[in-house]
């Protein structure tokens, strides 16, 4: 029997310190497509919603794709485009959906919300009861709620920074839904953070360190028994929310009290190591200098703001590049 999957994205990387707002307008600016231009312009790209749709292909489902949103990162998403982004994926959630994936990015946070995800999680499973399936995918540096856990099933981040295994980790989300959906397994997520805003070398993984150890680590638990994915989550510290940090989730088959245990010691590990930087920080007028010297092939920026998305940078100074 073919099973109804709803797929869907909606991101942002919000740093609640910047005062440019995000609206629908930011939106547009970088993609927001609805219904069937979702496939059109998602089906065989190297992304999670291509990820998506090629499971969909694979196992015959029937797919629902609302949307599939994103805005360069930036100050808080206003209400109104959340109360819109969000409804328009809500209007589609109903009894007739057999499992859910979402691909996220994991610290979005609204005017109206600091937990967005978590809220629209919350608010699918308000819907669609606790036995459909949801599996989220996340950009490395989410910060995950207690909210987020407790409503998706499945929790994937990205392990790769630069970000570039989105469509291996969208298959994986697909996988495990159509295993849930066939009633294989009962993934349930659980998720550990400590009081840091810090750590994991901020989810550095082109050189050996704090994150790219971590996830040797977390390669091997996948090994243990009942352990479907573990995922390391560097966070987003440039947001002023309670969960803002780095955390690690478990994902298993059932509840078990080893899935806590491994999130946990995972954690203490990410504490320990969370001073460790490969990062090098100028003050202004340091870097500046640095940038000026005759040999320097330098582009200035904030450190929450990688040069390429200006536009968070009103919080900040604006990347300055230096042609020699
Ligand atoms: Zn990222």
């Amino acid at each position: 029997m073919t099973k109804t999957v709803l797929i869907a994205s909606i991101m942002h990387e919000t740093n609640t310190f910047s005062r440019q707002p995000t609206g629908l307008e930011e939106y547009r600016r970088r993609y927001d497509h609805r219904g069937d231009a979702v496939p059109k312009a998602f089906r065989g790209t190297a992304t999670e919603m291509g990820a998506f749709i090629a499971a969909a292909d694979q196992h015959g489902w029937t797919l629902r794709h609302p949307i599939a949103a994103a805005a360069t990162p930036a100050g808080k998403v206003t209400k109104a485009a959340w109360d819109e982004l969000s409804g328009a994926l809500l209007a589609e959630v109903d009894d007739k959906v057999e499992g859910i994936l979402l691909a996220l990015h994991g610290a979005m946070v609204t005017e109206s919300t600091d937990d967005a995800e978590g809220e629209l999680l919350a608010r699918i499973r308000q819907k669609i009861g606790p036995d459909v399936p949801i599996a989220i995918t996340l950009d490395l540096h989410a910060n995950v709620s207690d909210r987020m856990a407790e409503h998706a099933n499945i929790i994937i981040a990205y392990r790769t920074y630069p970000h570039v295994d989105q469509f291996e980790r969208g298959i994986q989300a697909a996988e495990l839904v159509q295993r849930a959906m066939a009633g294989e397994i009962r993934p349930r997520t659980v998720v550990a953070r400590r009081p840091t805003l810090d750590g994991l070398d901020h989810g550095r993984t082109t050189t050996p360190g704090p994150m790219t150890e971590m996830l040797e680590r977390a390669d091997r638990c996948e090994k243990e028994p009942g352990i479907l994915v573990v995922s390391v989550h560097a966070g987003f510290g440039w947001a002023d929310i309670r969960d803002a940090g780095p955390s690690v989730t478990v994902t298993g088959d059932g509840e078990r009290p080893q899935f806590r245990a491994i999130a946990e010691e995972l954690m203490d590990e990410v504490w320990r190591t969370r001073r460790q930087s490969s990062v090098t920080f100028y003050s202004v007028d340091e870097a500046i200098e640095v940038a000026e010297s005759p040999t320097a092939r330098a582009s200035l920026s904030s450190s929450p703001t990688p040069p390429t998305t200006p536009a968070a940078a009103a919080m900040a100074m604006r990347p300055i590049c230096f042609p020699r």
